[in-house]
């Protein structure tokens, strides 16, 4: 059916993708939508300084997505998943062996094969945002996504005992038993995020030497770099103590090997209520926020996201126990009073601190809305989702224009 004009065809007909530079009129609106959220006075902040309205920026792991969100109008990345990029076919073995060595030097070695194509990936996101900040996030999934299925490997295993076959049955029944050692009841309050850099500190050792040796290579080559390296699942300042110096003099070492300078910024999730609460604390090392609303929604309700969205949310909306699905729709009493009190308590400890949002929520109008409201500096989605962002954005300019950020509420 074409949505236009209502016309309806029969069997299947040729489409081509919309392209958005085609859209003349789209791109005035936005543009317009853009100055009027850029304006410099848009906002009042609490120590009565004015500030604008709200960037748009958007989530992408690749350069094509990164090249897709800067045609649809994103000023920076606000966040790239790097696991992604370790899932790839050629990646995904060494991957495996790096998790399962037995000493620090065999991971190493690993992870020194990984380094190249981490680069790499890195290069081709600088080169696409050219001039804009790009935030990628250190590794954050527990180890076992990386491994093979259990109960599939165990049915292997199983299965060769009963057929006598002993060709490969012992590095199988070793694999299964590693895997059996990494198994988590909760795997999603378990070993992951920050957690995991601090346990096992050479895989990020090595991002964020791919990351500043990248961005390194990309400034010889004129490229305007501006990394912003963040932490997952922060959940007290103390891991922010442990972890962040060595990343940083990591960072220190690349500028000096290579003779360059350039701006860049150490930051960290908000996710975790815990986080939230002792905010204050968290940005005296935190030179930027980002909330990651789908775990912040998941642990401040006590919802597994994975779950709840196919079971019982469905029921708690039609009773009106909840208004909306708060995984799509920020809850503003619960999850988006526990950002505000983030950022006040944040920028108290430092004034200039950058703060945005990269969950669900931030391609959602009503979610967009009340991030204006409390003060974020951009929010980031999905690059498909960046145009209606920048609409959003401008109708919280226009519907607030000029107001304190702390009447607003
Ligand atoms: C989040 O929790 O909101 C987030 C962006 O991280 P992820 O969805 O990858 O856990
Ligand atoms: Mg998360």
């Amino acid at each position: 059916m074409d949505g236009t004009t209502g016309k309806v065809f029969i069997g299947k007909i040729p489409t081509v993708e919309a392209k958005i530079e085609e859209q003349t009129d789209l791109l005035t609106l936005l543009g317009w939508a853009d100055e009027l959220a850029a304006r410099k006075d848009i906002r009042i902040l609490p120590d009565g300084r004015k500030a604008p309205g709200l960037q748009v920026w958007a989530n992408a792991d690749y350069p094509k997505d990164a090249q897709r969100a800067r045609s649809y109008g994103a000023k920076g990345i606000g966040l790239c998943r790097t696991e992604h990029m370790f899932f790839e076919t050629e990646r995904l073995p060494i991957v495996q062996k790096m998790i399962l060595a037995e000493t620090s030097e065999e991971r190493t070695g690993y992870l020194n094969q990984l380094l190249p194509t981490q680069r790499k990936d890195f290069d081709g996101l600088f080169e696409a945002m050219n001039g804009y900040p790009v935030i990628i996030r250190l590794i954050d999934p527990p180890l076992h996504e990386f491994m093979p299925d259990e109960e599939k490997l165990f049915e292997e295993v199983v299965t060769m005992r009963v057929k006598g076959e002993t060709k490969g049955l012992k590095e199988k029944e070793d694999l299964l038993a590693s895997i059996k050692s990494l198994h988590e009841s909760n795997p999603m309050m378990g070993l992951r995020g920050v957690r995991l850099s601090i346990f096992m500190p050479e895989i990020v050792e090595m991002q964020v030497r791919a990351i500043f040796e990248a961005a390194a290579d990309c400034t010889k080559r004129g490229i305007v770099v501006k990394p912003e390296v963040m932490i997952p699942l922060t959940g007290t300042v103390k891991e922010l103590e442990w972890i962040q110096p060595r990343l940083v003099r990591i960072a220190k070492d690349v500028t000096e090997e290579k003779k360059v300078d350039f701006q860049y910024k150490f930051g960290t999730m908000i996710e975790i209520p815990r986080a939230a609460v002792t905010a204050g604390e968290i940005a005296k090392l935190a030179e930027f926020f980002s909330f990651g609303t789908n775990d912040l929604t998941q642990m401040t309700f006590g919802y597994s996201r994975d779950d709840a969205e196919r079971n019982f949310l469905v029921t708690y909306v039609a009773a009106g126990i909840l208004p909306k699905n708060p995984f799509q729709t920020l809850d503003r009493d619960g999850v988006g009073k526990l950002m505000q009190m983030a950022i006040d308590d944040g920028r108290k400890t430092r004034p200039e601190l950058e703060v945005g949002i990269c969950g669900e929520h931030g391609g959602d109008p009503d979610s967009i809305e009340w991030c204006h409201m409390i003060g974020n500096n951009y929010v980031s989605c999905s690059p498909f989702r960046v145009p209606i962002a920048r609409l959003s954005a401008a109708h919280s300019a226009l519907k607030y224009s000029g107001k304190k950020i702390a009447e607003d509420k």
